[in-house]
């Protein structure tokens, strides 16, 4: 494939190369896509809410977990999605913390700076 010349909305769009394509002799071809919830953070954070799934529950506003001070969004959050979904929560997630650092709640959690 290659990107094609930018149509009218300057997007480069994917092309066929022709003839292009060719056999590589495998015995064995492991597909390696990780689509579920990697199960580490959970097992290891008692208190952390999730969901039957394994995935983490989080306040879809404000990406609040069960747990004070733990902020969590993407696809550990709603299960496997999108850049744009996982992109938009990382801004949500990072204003969210932002709010808890400087509003005193993080001092008035009994942590110092
Ligand atoms: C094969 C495939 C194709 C896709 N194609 C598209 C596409 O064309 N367009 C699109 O919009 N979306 C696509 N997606 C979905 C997209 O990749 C995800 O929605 C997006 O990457 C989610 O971002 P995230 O930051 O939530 O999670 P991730 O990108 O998965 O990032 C999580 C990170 O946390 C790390 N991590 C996990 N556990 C731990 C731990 N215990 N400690 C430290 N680090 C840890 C992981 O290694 C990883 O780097 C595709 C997904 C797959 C699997």
């Amino acid at each position: 494939m290659e990107l094609s010349e930018p149509d009218a909305s300057g997007r480069r769009r994917p092309v066929e190369i022709k003839g292009s394509e060719f056999l590589l002799p495998a015995d064995v071809v492991i597909i390696g896509v990780g689509t579920t919830a990697n199960p580490l953070v959970q097992g290891s954070t008692p208190g952390l809410e999730t969901t039957p799934r394994n995935y983490i529950v989080a306040d879809p506003e404000t990406l609040r977990t069960s747990k004070r001070g733990v902020f969590a969004g993407g696809d550990i959050v709603t299960g496997g999605a999108t850049v744009i979904l996982a992109m938009g929560a990382g801004r949500k997630a990072a204003a969210s913390i932002h709010a808890f650092l400087t509003s005193g709640e993080w001092e008035k959690a009994g942590n110092r700076e």
